[in-house]
């Protein structure tokens, strides 16, 4: 790197802008034009990079009379602080992060991108590769993203998520004019529950003065509908919620849906051997009343925790830990994302209202208890084979029904269900039996 020549190329171009007249070109000219430019600037971005972290690791910025290195770079780039110290931050990184410095001294990224990828990479070195590909091809909104679930995979994120709630807190004072102001900080979850809740009053208000031929603007109606939630008169618990940034509304597919429910109980009782209303597929009064949904992938749900490429994330909020989704898919709705690589295959939900076509479908295949030998038609508890609790899912393939011995017996003396082909399988725990039973129901 000779100063000499950046020198040279900086009185070349200074002398071609000073003549610059963009509105003698052609269109797909100046497309060009702006190409190059953004070029140029990737590799200053990258030269000023390098630059910076030696003058980091040199001490100059002391013999200038900087209190730090970051305060050195902001002045000489004519940046704020805050983008200097994130700057000699990605640039200490690249010293580990092989691909990401290829492609940035090949001017392939500019400087927010090895920012973003930098961050990223220095939690999850794996990504690193599949993030500076996606930087060549993905607007600058996907790219951060992904980054920001690739940190999600890191193991910080579990801390973060009990900070966030250890902290969590809401204030309330007057300001200058008499006026009661909030200020509330909780985690992800509770704060999509919470902000799906007041946007189901506020639509409710909406629609009551709309009605009434008055015109409030909606974020008036939201302090109205808070009100109303935390002090009675609202009608909390009418009908399940949606979640901010999604753009539409998420009904639950449980109630009113699905009420050829027949006899069927329920009592998917995982946690709960209390006898169950039959019929009681709809959500208690008591029980929970907005639904989450999340976008997780299959896979880190029933494990317990992501790993790499995967996700747990509240759409328009951000990334939870999985243990967060597992505790919401036992009285929330997920959506689950259930992927294969990058795509996704499957969209499925978990938690336990049973979607009315898989209940018709559960139905017709389950028409007896499904034990072998056991042929108790009345009164059936439907079961997920893999607990809610645990990550299963809501899916025909994971509920089977069962009589209410047996479905004790699976809840609460360690038996366990296998589908194997066409044929159930009942297999006793292991201090109780010799071998697994297997044999196709009796019957004609
Ligand atoms: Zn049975």
């Amino acid at each position: 790197m000779k100063l000499t020549t950046l020198k040279s190329v900086a009185d070349t171009l200074r002398s071609e802008i000073a003549g610059f007249e963009p509105e003698l070109m052609s269109g797909s000219d100046a497309a060009q034009v702006l190409e190059a430019f953004a070029e140029l600037e990737k590799l200053a971005a990258a030269g000023k990079l390098l630059a910076a972290r030696r003058v980091e690791s040199s001490n100059i910025w002391r013999k200038t009379g900087h209190r730090s290195a970051a305060a050195h770079v902001a002045e000489a780039t004519g940046t704020g602080l805050g983008p200097a110290i994130t700057a000699l931050e990605a640039a200490r990184q690249l010293g580990s992060l092989p691909a990401t410095d290829e492609a940035m001294r090949d001017g392939r990224l500019s400087e927010s991108q090895i920012k973003e990828i930098a961050g990223a990479a220095a939690v999850q070195p794996d990504a690193e590769q599949e993030l500076v590909d996606a930087a060549g091809k993905q607007p600058m909104s996907v790219l951060k993203l992904r980054c920001r679930r690739v940190k999600a995979t890191g193991p910080d994120q579990a801390a973060t998520y009990r900070a966030i709630h250890k902290g969590r807190y809401l204030r309330n004072w007057t300001d200058a004019d008499g006026a009661m102001r909030f200020d509330a900080r909780l985690t992800p979850d509770e704060g999509a529950r919470l902000a799906a809740a007041v946007k189901d009053e506020t639509d409710r208000l909406v629609g009551e003065t709309r009605r009434a031929g008055v015109d409030e603007p909606r974020k008036a109606l939201a302090v109205d509908a808070l009100v109303r939630l935390a002090c009675g008169g609202g009608r909390s618990g009418a009908a399940p919620g949606s979640v901010p940034g999604s753009g539409h509304s998420h009904r639950a597919p449980g109630s009113g849906a699905d009420s050829d429910t027949g006899s069927d109980t329920d009592a998917d009782a995982d946690a709960n051997t209390a006898p169950k209303t039959p019929g009681s597929s709809e959500p208690a009064p008591s029980g929970p009343t907005t639904m989450v949904h999340v976008r997780v992938d299959h896979a880190a749900l029933l494990r317990g925790h992501l790993e790499g490429g995967e996700i747990c994330e509240i759409p328009g909020v951000g990334p939870i830990p999985v243990e967060v989704a597992r505790r919401l898919a036992v009285d929330s709705i997920l959506s689950v994302l259930v992927t294969d690589g990058v795509d996704v295959t499957v969209v499925a939900h978990a938690g336990r209202t049973i979607p009315a076509s898989v209940r018709r479908a559960l139905l017709e295949r389950d028409q007896t208890c499904a034990v072998p030998g056991c042929d108790i038609r009345e009164a059936l508890e439907i079961d997920h084979i893999h607990p809610v609790a645990e990550g299963g899912l809501t899916t025909l393939s994971n509920l089977v029904r069962l009589c209410h011995w047996h479905h004790y017996l699976k809840t609460h003396q360690r038996h366990r269900i296998e589908r194997s082909g066409t044929e159930w399988l009942w297999i006793p725990p292991d201090d109780a039996r010799a071998g697994a039973f297997s044999f196709s129901r009796a019957g004609p």
